[in-house]
């Protein structure tokens, strides 16, 4: 196993480069204890096999370095400069090879790469998704400028050497930000998406969706998600920061109903879309913020038994967390990638009503300090002190049979 990287230092994006991954294994699993352990036990972390080119998107920004020469590759931490990167250890091996060539490409077609400062020049960033089931490859063209010339020779050259790329988009980010991909694009080559697999169901993917990026892990993850969930076909179920439905659609098999949201519009549509390809009826998908849905859902008494819950690495908000109180699903799983929100989130909802029974770490970013974790909460009983004095005449006759029923047992 290849695991020693020459831009390790400059490029900061893996701080284990050089550690054998069952010692990365054990530094994640004590990360985690220390930080989710006064909830309850962490499980032991599940690794890879083979911890190497698992990610499936790859992102390169592209520009001069000090003599002039086209570079391209990843910006150093915390700053836009930009270390050329050959060969990446994480990164899927057809994807580098494909930015690899839109580098050479550029030359010929006498495209500079876009600078920042100046504002001047074509070529920002490329990024290159692959569905590892499917092989369907898609390559986003990120340029400063609307104007692309000779635009459909570039991409007729770049489908020549790569006839295995299944669609080409290019997006204009003519904006001085961080952000990779602009608002605006528009469809070079093939279906503008691409398609694939994970849990027996099919994914349609549009350039600014969300996606897993390491699609063997997250089969694990998402069947811990739904194992925890304890479905049993009878549940109405809540998918909250739902992606393109992934968690909800996997869930949606052994649910009563689901209902998904999110707040990226692009995602919602490929989420509904999603949907009707794999036949799944009993699921809907709105957009909106989650927080401002849950109290929505919390003010029209919905019914929840379930909810899962899979925010960004900010963590969720008191007022989504508020709302599944007065919700009060019976489960709560929480999927996170950043246990620092995660232990945040914990100290609320255990404080509200829900008690942590699981904690299973997946580890999604074999190299990198990330780790994602799986939650189950579930609602705490009420004590006999906390329930109503005087429950229906025939409810207290049941109890009261049922009690001694218990004792003669005993
Ligand atoms: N569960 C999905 C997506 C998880 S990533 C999956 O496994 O693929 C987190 C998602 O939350 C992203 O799709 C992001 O667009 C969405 N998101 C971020 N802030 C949100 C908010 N305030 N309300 C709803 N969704 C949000």
């Amino acid at each position: 196993m290849p695991s020693v990287c020459v831009v390790a230092k400059k490029c900061g994006g893996c701080r284990y480069t050089g550690v054998p991954y069952p010692e990365q294994l054990e530094i994640k699993q004590k990360n985690e204890e220390e930080l989710l352990g006064r909830f309850g036990k962490v499980e032991r972390i599940i690794g890879m096999r083979y911890p190497c080119f698992y990610r499936n998107k790859v992102t390169a920004a592209f520009g001069k370095d000090k003599k002039g020469n086209i570079i391209c590759g990843t910006y150093s931490e915390g700053t836009h400069y930009i270390v050329q990167v050959d060969k990446c250890l994480i990164e899927d091996e057809k994807c580098q090879e494909i930015i690899r060539t839109v580098k050479k490409l550029l030359k010929g077609f006498k495209m500079e790469p876009f600078n920042e400062d100046t504002g001047k020049g074509l070529l920002r960033h490329v990024l290159v998704r692959r569905g590892i089931k499917t092989g369907e490859i898609m390559v986003v063209l990120v340029l400063g400028t609307h104007v692309f010339p000779s635009g459909n020779n570039f991409v007729k050259e770049l489908l020549k050497i790569h006839p295995e790329i299944s669609t080409v988009v290019v997006n204009i980010n003519e904006k001085r930000t961080s952000m990779v991909l602009g608002e605006r694009e528009k469809i070079s080559y093939g279906k503008g998406y691409i398609t694939d697999e994970l849990c027996g169901c099919r994914f349609r993917i549009s350039p600014s969706s969300f996606y897993q990026i390491n699609p063997i892990q997250t089969e694990i993850l998402y069947n811990k998600a739904v194992e925890f969930a304890g479905l049993s076909g009878k549940e109405s179920v809540i998918d909250a920061y739902c992606g393109i439905g992934t968690i909800g659609m996997v869930a949606a098999k052994h649910a009563k109903n689901v209902i998904g949201v999110e707040l990226n519009g692009n995602a919602v549509r490929d989420a509904r879309m999603n949907a009707k390809e794999n036949k799944i009826e009993n699921i809907e998908f709105f957009k909106g913020d989650a927080g401002d849905f849950m109290v929505k859902m919390a003010a029209e008494k919905a019914k929840a038994d379930v909810v899962f819950m899979d925010p960004p690495r900010a963590g969720s908000t008191e007022e989504f967390l508020t709302a599944v109180k007065t919700l009060s699903p019976k489960r709560l799983v929480y999927v996170s990638c950043n246990p620092v929100t995660l232990s945040r989130d914990l100290e609320f909802i255990t404080k509200n009503g829900y008690e942590v029974k699981k904690i299973q770490p997946v580890d999604m970013f074999p190299f990198t300090d990330h780790c994602e974790t799986v939650v189950l909460l579930t609602r705490k009983e009420k004590t006999g002190f906390d329930k109503k004095p005087f429950g229906k005449s025939s409810e207290r006759k049941k109890t009261d049979y049922r009690k001694k029923k218990d004792m003669q047992r005993a």
